[in-house]
């Protein structure tokens, strides 16, 4: 793709052109494929004693992400790591990917590279390898679909639906950051002003616009046993809580003063007068890792956290599912924990 010009179009290249300009940019290399793009279907070597996970994504314009203030590779990027991190969520190995993508025709080619390379840059320190993927034009919106292949060894993998009454919840990293840096993003959108970024609104864009996957923490929590069930964070806290006790039929406390908040989020809730608290509960796409772990493994839980430097945090406790779930505030306030983060077709 780097041969092609900035004059090209995808009129000119056309779907054939695409695809060629795709693989020559990601060529496949692993032992692993016997036959990767160019065929009808991907050939891949299995593995023993392994099971596949298989996931997948869409990514609308507009609902999904706005190229008014992100670039195409920060939209790659974070296409990216919504696939891998359902593939941490569950403990496993990413290994293959497919990208579907429909463009409408005035989009320049270098901005379909440009959002391969976000994709591939995500992928990159996981050696994960494209395998296919189809190619469509679009009427006026860019859509994109991933699908992830990974595996995981027999019966070890991550569910939402394992968590034990007494069981200590834990979250990785901090949460809320990415719902206050794409907040930052559309008020300056709003606004059309040019601006200079403070140190806080930085680190909180950043954290919207370039998330990590949990990967290697998903693989300790499998490898050392210390997990019963997880999930990731891309709805927000709250509505992924409910997933976990809805799966495991269970109830939850979730303490308040315990969430692993940012002080960059702080100080931006500060600075907007919203709840710091409300947008880490709410906002999603941390792709952060929940998780649930007997009491007895607390200890060796910390320790994934110092080994991999990601802070990993106890935020309440698996109850019976007639405790329901709650919010513990500082002081003994109980209240229902809220369960509306975003959903498709729903008007909020
Ligand atoms: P088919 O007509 O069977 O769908 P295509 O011409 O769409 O075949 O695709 C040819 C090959 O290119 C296949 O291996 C497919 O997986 C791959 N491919 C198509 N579009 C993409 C894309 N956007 N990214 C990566 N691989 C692609
Ligand atoms: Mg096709």
């Amino acid at each position: 793709m780097n041969r092609s010009s900035t004059r090209d179009s995808l009129k000119t290249i056309g779907e054939f052109g695409l695809i060629r300009n795709v693989k020559r940019q990601w060529p496949a290399s692993s032992p692993w494929i016997i036959t990767g793009i160019g065929d009808d279907a991907a050939i891949l070597k299995a593995r023993r004693g392994e099971q596949l996970l298989i996931s997948t994504d869409i990514l609308m314009g507009s609902i999904h992400f706005d190229l008014d203030y992100q670039t195409p590779k920060d939209l790659g990027w974070r296409a990216g790591v919504a696939n891998l991190s359902d593939i941490a969520a569950m403990g496993g190995t990413p290994l293959y990917l497919l990208v579907s993508i429909a463009v409408p025709v005035r989009v320049p080619p270098r901005h379909v590279r440009e959002l391969y390379r976000g994709i591939q840059a995500a992928c990159h320190p996981f050696n994960v390898e494209l395998i296919g993927g189809d190619t469509s034009s679009s009427p006026s919106q860019i859509f994109l679909s991933l699908t992830i292949v990974g595996s995981i060894r027999a019966n070890r993998a991550l569910t939402r639906n394992k968590a034990e009454i007494g069981d200590r919840l834990y979250v990785t990293g901090t949460i809320g950051d990415s719902n206050a840096g794409l907040r930052i993003l559309q008020s300056h959108q709003a606004n059309r002003r040019p601006f200079r970024r403070s140190a806080v609104e930085t680190f909180l864009i950043r954290r919207h616009l370039r998330p990590a996957p949990r990967i290697h923490i998903g693989q300790l929590l499998v490898n050392r046993k210390l997990a019963h069930a997880a999930i990731d964070l891309s709805d927000g806290l709250s509505s992924d809580v409910g997933h976990v006790c809805e799966g495991s039929r269970v109830g939850a406390e979730i303490h308040a003063d315990a969430l692993p908040l940012s002080s960059q989020l702080r100080a931006f809730a500060r600075q907007d007068k919203t709840d710091p608290l409300n947008i880490a509960l709410r906002g999603g796409e941390d792709y952060e890792l929940l998780f649930t772990a007997p009491a007895k493994h607390h200890q060796n839980v910390l320790r994934v956290s110092e080994q991999t430097r990601v802070p990993i945090t106890c935020i309440g406790e698996i109850k019976p599912k007639a405790f329901g779930r709650q919010l513990a505030l500082p002081g003994g306030r109980k209240q229902k924990l809220p369960n509306e983060s975003f959903q498709h077709f729903r008007s909020r």
